[in-house]
């Protein structure tokens, strides 16, 4: 086997094309640096949803947004370092069907993830992220079974991560992981421009990252020299197995 195949891997679940940039952007750099093989899988382009900016032009089709939001993800993506597929289902409503499930356990059988990066449990601002929480949750548990496509090999138990939404209070989501992406944080910023569409986003996403990076500070202690200026939030779904507890 190459050394590619060899690799630790991480795959990501993004709802539309520009959630894995603001929310798990520092992650995806961070991981390449540390030779994972990151992957992201855009369930749609967010086309009507998240793509305000773009239709306020006028003379707008569905099929311009798409190509837009697609060429700013495809770009984000080169940035940070990782490999991307659309899957072009469609937002507002996103579906979802045995077909996409199928798909997406596809995907996770091919990639075998170490670990998978997917949206908060509630979103009561948009149905799209939980509903793709939902996906990549039973996907991956289809990914698992020894009975789909028996003969392949079944994918493990890689930890699941919650990704900070938009209004973290109003979506119950609380961070248990603060990951240090102030090394990579240029990488990310440059990925975050890439996003045209939603400049107005770009400033809030930076003072999320620092305010991450100030309670980080603060959970490793504020005497230790490590400086940590950047931050990304996770909520794990289930328990992390440890061999201590330092
Ligand atoms: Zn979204």
């Amino acid at each position: 086997m190459s050394e590619i195949m060899n690799r630790q891997s991480g795959l990501v679940i993004s709802a539309h094309s520009a959630d894995f940039v603001w929310r798990a952007g520092g992650a995806i750099a961070l991981h390449v640096e540390q030779h994972y093989n990151m992957h992201i899988v855009c369930l749609s382009y967010g086309e009507r949803g998240e793509s305000a900016k773009l239709w306020r032009k006028g003379s707008m089709t569905e099929n311009t947004v798409k190509e837009i939001r697609q060429q700013e993800a495809q770009k984000a993506a080169e940035i940070l370092g990782a490999s991307i597929e659309f899957f072009d289902l469609g937002d507002y409503p996103l579906p979802r069907d045995k077909e996409v499930l199928f798909r997406l356990a596809d995907v996770c059988r091919r990639i075998q993830p170490h670990f998978i990066l997917t949206h908060s449990m509630h979103d009561p601002y948009n149905y799209d992220h939980p509903l793709a929480f939902n996906l990549a949750m039973e996907a991956r548990i289809i990914a698992q079974a020894e009975g789909y496509r028996p003969g392949e090999k079944v994918v493990e138990a890689p930890p699941v991560y919650c990704f900070e939404p938009h209004q973290p209070e109003q979506c119950n989501w609380k961070p248990d992981v603060l990951l240090d992406i102030s090394d990579i944080w240029e990488k990310k910023y440059q990925a975050i421009q890439c996003m045209q569409g939603q400049e107005h986003l770009w400033e809030y996403y930076t003072r999320v990252a620092l305010q991450r990076g100030v309670q980080a500070k603060r959970n490793i202690g504020i005497t230790s020299n490590k400086t940590i200026s950047y931050a990304e939030g996770f909520q794990s779904v289930y328990p992390r197995v440890t061999e201590n507890l330092a």
